[in-house]
Order: structure tokens, then sequence, then C-alpha cells
């Protein structure tokens, strides 16, 4: 039995990984870890008995075999076989570098860990400790199963909820119009910055570390069916199809490499409809081109650019700044940074936190 730790067991991604950890034979749950969630945390204490229970932050309503504070992570990676890592936030970039770090391997659900931290993790991707989840990826990472070569990598988008809207009209519509995903269901920020089409330049600079060497390209699919394509040596092309469902990519990552796979969704391809496939309208996408260049740029950028991203997402959900200030506070966070070389952690929490103060300023001034 593989031993898994669940790293943000109670946020969308840990609570489906839970389940299926329960219904499969061939892996059991070593640890959950959640940041201060207590309530659903001791719920799941009781529903699926993990021998270590984590919590980052302190709280007096913990009981005493409850590990909270510095140690937490450690603790619920150590003695596992398989991290998943669902962490939210930069945050998860420190639980990716321990559990690499200790050689285990890790099913990845944080962005921010290649986003901000790729430099940091090159050499475990070169060694293939890392799985990823991110639905796109797992695509990718599937198709190359087997395969020697490949000559193109292309993601799909859905474009989110504004997809229809003209570029004007975007600038100033609402957060209930944007949080309308048409078909995933994700937290508040991953569907803004799906809306914002930046969630996808994060996702091309985590394709080009996970399958470096390989252009990395985006078309919009608003049926969210295909989860991306590879494109092979003789120039034909690799997909991954089905209804949108996080269970299948956490499945794979959880089973790799030669588990056996439970069947998770039932529908058959005449229950797709058309599916559509339309280039990226890029002066629509303000945002999604800073955060592309940023991720060419390297260095500290892409730190700057996803801390950035976060601030201004925030102030838009709290109406504080529009639509079309994520943009703006972004690039006003880019151009005031410093570029340095990201060779260490601080390296990387230097860049955030510089980033959040920059942007936090670029939101004053927008209000
Ligand atoms: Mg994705």
């Amino acid at each position: 039995m593989k031993k898994v730790a669940v790293l943000g067991s109670t946020g969308s991604i840990g609570v489906q990984a839970l389940q299926i950890i329960d219904g499969n034979p061939e892996l059991s749950l070593h640890s959950i870890l959640c940041n201060a969630n207590i309530e659903k945390l001791n719920l799941q204490r009781e529903k699926f008995n993990p021998s270590v229970a984590c919590m980052v932050e302190p709280s007096s309503k913990a009981d005493s075999k409850i590990i909270s504070g510095d140690f937490a992570i450690e603790a619920a990676i150590d003695e596992a076989d398989l991290v998943l890592n669902a962490i939210v936030g930069s945050a998860g970039l420190k639980a990716s570098l321990m559990t690499v770090e200790r050689g285990l391997s890790l099913a990845l659900a944080n962005k921010e860990s290649l986003v901000a931290g790729g430099d940091l993790l090159e050499d475990s991707i070169e060694k293939g400790l890392i799985i990823p989840i991110d639905s796109e990826h797992s695509t990718i990472f599937r198709c190359l199963q087997g395969e020697s070569r490949c000559t193109g990598i292309t993601l799909t988008a859905s474009g989110g909820a504004l997809r229809n809207m003209s570029a004007d009209k975007m600038k100033n519509t609402s957060p209930s119009d944007v949080l309308a995903h048409p078909t995933w269901n994700m937290g508040a920020r991953i569907t803004v910055d799906s809306a914002t089409m930046v969630n996808k330049a994060f996702e091309v600079m985590e394709a080009g570390w996970l399958f470096p060497g390989v252009p990395v390209d985006v078309v919009i699919h608003p049926q969210s069916i295909i989860h991306s394509f590879v494109r092979m040596a003789d120039g034909s092309w690799k997909a991954l199809l089905g209804s949108p469902d996080m269970r299948i990519p956490i499945q794979y990552a959880l089973l790799y490499p030669d588990g056996r796979l439970n069947e998770v969704t039932t529908d058959i391809p005449a229950d797709w409809g058309n599916l559509e496939l339309l280039e990226v309208e890029k002066d629509k996408y303000p945002a999604f081109n800073l955060v592309m260049q940023a991720g060419k740029d390297g260095k500290g950028y892409p730190a700057v650019a996803n801390a950035a991203d976060e601030i201004a997402v925030a102030a838009f959900l709290k109406g504080r700044i529009g639509f079309g200030g994520i943009a703006k506070v972004i690039e006003i966070a880019l151009e005031q940074h410093n570029p340095v070389e990201i060779s260490t952690f601080d390296d990387v929490m230097d860049a955030d936190k510089c980033a959040r103060r920059d942007a936090e300023m670029a939101v004053e001034k927008l209000c």
C-alpha cells in the first residue's frame, strides 16, 4: 500500500483526494494537513482516520494529537511514500521543496511551486519526482507516456466566464459575472484567473518546467472536454478527452505509474456536443500578455506576477478595483521589480514580498 500525505486536505482538491484514497485498496491515508480549518480537519480525522493530522496555524480548539506550527509540514510528510501538495498559494513551495529534498514523489496541485519556484525544482523534475495534477499538465504527462519525442504542446483554455464579451465591456464587469464559470467549478481566485487568462499564462510557465525544450501554445476551447494536446514527431496529435472532473488527474497522480485506475466518469462522446477550438484574441487579455512576458523574462518576474495577481484579484473581489485594474496592478508590480536570479527559497519569498507591497500600493492608487 502506498502511504499518502495530503497537504491542503480541506480544500477542493484535498477533499477529492481523500475520497479517492478511501475508495482504492492500493492507497492508504498517512496524513492530512490544513491551514486553519479545524472543524473540517476534525471531521476528516473521524471519517478517514489518518495516522497523522497537522495544522499550520496553531489553534486553541485543536486537541493535543494535532501537530501544529513550524513542524506541521515536516510531520505530515515524514514516513509518507507520496505527498500530494494541494496547499493554496506560495506557502506550497516550501512543502514541495521539503518533499523532493527527502527524495519523495510529489503529486503537485500547488501552482506556485513551479510558477515562482521552478528554478528550485528543476533537478527534481529531471529525476521524475514530480507528477502534475493540474488537468492540462496531467493530460500532457499521460500523453507522453511511452513516447520518446514530442514537438509541441497546446494547452486548452476555456476562456472563462467573459469569453464572449468585448474587450471594452470586460473592463467594467463585476465579480459575480466573473465567478460564474461555465465549465469548471473552482475556487474564486482561479475562476478570476481563468477570466483574465492569467491562469493559462501560469500554466504555460508550468509546462515549460515540466516538459523542457518543447514549445508551448494556447488554444481556446470553451467546452473544456479536450484537456490539452501533444504534437508528435510525425505531426500527429494526442489528447485526453472527457467531461471536466479533477478526480481524473488526482487519481492518476496518486496511482502513477502502475496502479489500477477506478472508473470516475461515465460520459460518452455523443454527450459532448460540438467541440470548438479558437485562437486566443490577445488584445482581450492584457493580463495574460503581461504574465506570459514575465514567464519569458524568468528570474524573479514569475514570482512577482503571481504575487501581484493574488493581490489584484483579492482587490477586485472586494470591489476595490475594476476588472481592468487587475492587469494594471500586475503591470505596475512587474515594472517596479529589480530582477534577481532565483537560487534559494528566500529569493522567491523576497520577490513575492516586494511584489505584494508594490501591488498593494498600485491598488491604493487605482481605488
Ligand atoms: Mg488547469
